[in-house]
This record gives C-alpha cells, sequence and structure tokens, in this order.
C-alpha cells in the first residue's frame, strides 16, 4: 500500500547486505548541487549485477541504493548543470531521460585517452555507499541525483520506459562491443552467450548490416530466443566450429562477440574467429576466468582481441537510437519480466532471480 507522502519526502530502497531483506525509507527531496540535475525516476530495471550483489556474489559498498538502468524526468537543474543531451537536444524540466551508467571527470588520463569509464574519478550510480545529504546516487529510488560529468539523453516517447532502461547497461555495452569490432557489415558474426547482451547483439549485428549471424549458447533453450532476435544460425559450443567451417570455406568468423561469461566461451570465440579477424571478450566482469592461448596461434593468425568493460558516452546514443529504430521489430518482450511498485523491491528481486535473461522493472510511482 502506497501511504501519501509530502512532496519534500521521497523514498529510497537501501539495500545493507546480502540476506537483508531492502529498507524503504524516506528522506528530505535532495536539491541537486553545482554541476547536478535532480531527476524523478519513473522506472529502473534489475540488472544481472545488482542480482550479484543482492545474493552476495558481489560485494558493493553498504547501505546503497542499487539500480543503474534509470529512467526519469528531469526535475531541477543546479547551477551550471548541463542544458544539452548527447546529441546537442536542449534540455528542459520534466523531459524523459536516461543516462551513462558513470559519471567521468573529462581530464584525467583515462578521459583523455578515449577510455572515460576507466575515469581515475568515476562515479558510477549503483554502487555508492550513502551517506547524510548523499542519498540518491542509485535507480531504486523516487529520484536520482546526477553528477557533473554523466552522459544524458533524451528518450523518444515512442520507446517505452522498460526498454529504455537497459539501454544504459547491457544494449550500450553491445553497441561498444560492435564499436570495437570496427564494422560487422557484410561479415560473417558468431556471438556468444545468448542473454540478454547476446540477444541485442544478435539484433544488433543484423541492424548494422551482418550477411551472417551465428549464435551459440549452452542451452539449446536459446536457440528459438535467438532466431528470432535475427539469427541466421544456432549452435551449441561443439557444433560451432563445424557450422562456422561449413558457411565460410573453413575460414571462421570475421567476427566473434563473447558475452557468455565463461571462460570456455572466450577460448572458443577466439578458436572461431578467422586469419584478420576480430574477437571482442565482453562476458566476464569476475576474477578467475583464465585463458590459456598458443601465442603461435594469435600470431600465425593475426587475431585482434578486444577486451571489453562498459563503454563510452557516445555508445549509449547508439544503443537507444538503434532500439528506436527497431522496437516493434524486434521481439523486446521476451526480455522484460514484469513491473513491481518500488515497495515491492523485495519480490522484484526475488522475481528477478527466478528469471535469468530477463529485465524486471521498478517503478517508483506504482505504475504496473
Ligand atoms: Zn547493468
Ligand atoms: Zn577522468
Amino acid at each position: 500500500m502506497t501511504l501519501p507522502r509530502s512532496s519534500s519526502r521521497t523514498l529510497a530502497a537501501i539495500f545493507s547486505g546480502q540476506g537483508q531483506p531492502f529498507c524503504l525509507k524516506e528522506f528530505d527531496k535532495p536539491r541537486p548541487g553545482r554541476g547536478e540535475m535532480l531527476v524523478d525516476v519513473t522506472c529502473s530495471t534489475i540488472c544481472g549485477s545488482d542480482l550479484h550483489t543482492w545474493h552476495g556474489r558481489r560485494i558493493e559498498p553498504t547501505p546503497c541504493v542499487l539500480g543503474h538502468e534509470i529512467v526519469g524526468r528531469i526535475a531541477a537543474f543546479g547551477e551550471q548543470a548541463p542544458r544539452m543531451d548527447l546529441k546537442g537536444q536542449i534540455l528542459s524540466e520534466g523531459d524523459r531521460i536516461t543516462w551513462t551508467i558513470a559519471a567521468s571527470c573529462g581530464q584525467c588520463f583515462f578521459c583523455h585517452r578515449g577510455l572515460p569509464q576507466k575515469c581515475e574519478r568515476l562515479f558510477k550510480y549503483g554502487h555508492n555507499a550513502i551517506s547524510p545529504g548523499k542519498v540518491f546516487s542509485g535507480g531504486f529510488a523516487e529520484c536520482c541525483i546526477l553528477h557533473a560529468g554523466t552522459g544524458i539523453l533524451k528518450l523518444p516517447e515512442a520507446l517505452p520506459d522498460v526498454l529504455a532502461a537497459p539501454a544504459n547497461c547491457a544494449v550500450s555495452t553491445v553497441a561498444a562491443a560492435l564499436r570495437l569490432a570496427e564494422s560487422v557489415e557484410g561479415s560473417v558474426v558468431a556471438v556468444m552467450g545468448c542473454g540478454v547482451l547476446g540477444l541485442n547483439a544478435i539484433a544488433m549485428a543484423r541492424h548494422a548490416g551482418a550477411a551472417r549471424i551465428v549464435a551459440c549458447d549452452v542451452s539449446n533453450e536459446r536457440r528459438v530466443p535467438a532466431m528470432s532476435f535475427g539469427a541466421d544460425d544456432f549452435a551449441l559450443p561443439h557444433e560451432l566450429r563445424d557450422l562456422l567451417g561449413d558457411l565460410t570455406n573453413g575460414r571462421g568468423a570475421d567476427v566473434s562477440l563473447e558475452f557468455s561469461g565463461a571462460a570456455v566461451a572466450a577460448a572458443d570465440a577466439i578458436a572461431a574467429t578467422r586469419t584478420g579477424g576480430v574477437a571482442v571478450i565482453a562476458g566476464t566482469t569476475t576474477p578467475g576466468a583464465f585463458l590459456s592461448l598458443d601465442a603461435n596461434d594469435l600470431v600465425r593468425r593475426m587475431l585482434t582481441l578486444r577486451g571489453l568493460h562498459n563503454y563510452i558516452p557516445q555508445d549509449l546514443v547508439t544503443a537507444v537510437d538503434f532500439l528506436t529504430d527497431t522496437v516493434g521489430k524486434v521481439p523486446y518482450d521476451i526480455l522484460t519480466g514484469g513491473v513491481f511498485p518500488l515497495e515491492e523491491i523485495e519480490a522484484a528481486f526475488a522475481a528477478s532471480s527466478l528469471l535469468p535473461g530477463r529485465r524486471v522493472a521498478l517503478m517508483p510511482d506504482g505504475r504496473v
């Protein structure tokens, strides 16, 4: 049940560690400081990494407000807050926006080298311990403070909240992987792992003009979704080599994209890539997934291996444009896993953990 509250108060779901229930707490509505923006959150989706934290497989500083896949409406601008989005569109109060998973300083060694996601002063949404006056830094709350250095993007009304929210994590990471691959137009593309990232990669590679897309997953149940997102072929890992061999005269894929998170899939992606091809490895974000690589093979096959973590702001633009172009054409609804009001965050996380590969959404205003 939602109780009426003063408009100067606002709710946040506080996470205090694995095994402890979320605590819904009211705070004074924050005021945006210099360079900041206050956003009323309309939708935030539960990412696999939020689930990892909830299950205790990933440790975040606590107490914190989780959630980084967020859509909201601009409520107030702080002094010197940006008035333009990543596309140069004017930002006004009430605009519906999403934003990059992190804010970067724009000044440091890595920011100057095209790696703002590795900024020395990186601020990541949904990953910070709260402190007095600094609560609203994640998506599972009624509002969020956007920091200076965040890439902001206005959303077209045609893109529903539940599809737009994952744009700033999964879909942007896929856009970054395709950017690192340089071009997939006319290419044979192998996609390893057909979860949320892999399925989006299939659809995005199709949209970008790939000639043939071969999806690969350990689960045969992912064959149908992979094909419905635009794959031409599906292979279990032990079938991949022969299938690609048949399709390419024994050469292998021009581009391999790895999103499964298993070390063996990264090895498979490298093995699947043709001489002179590119393999982008993006699925593994926990230590211990060791690869053994024959340097002779790397040399003789002249492979390009690219590791990828997160993305740059331009990838968010690519991701949102892609979703806008393909909404209604790609069956994104198979990736959505229901909508819960913020007050039911505990049930939402429980539902999400039973629906791997689907995005469960929280909508603070109780729209369900
Ligand atoms: Zn995420
Ligand atoms: Zn920086």
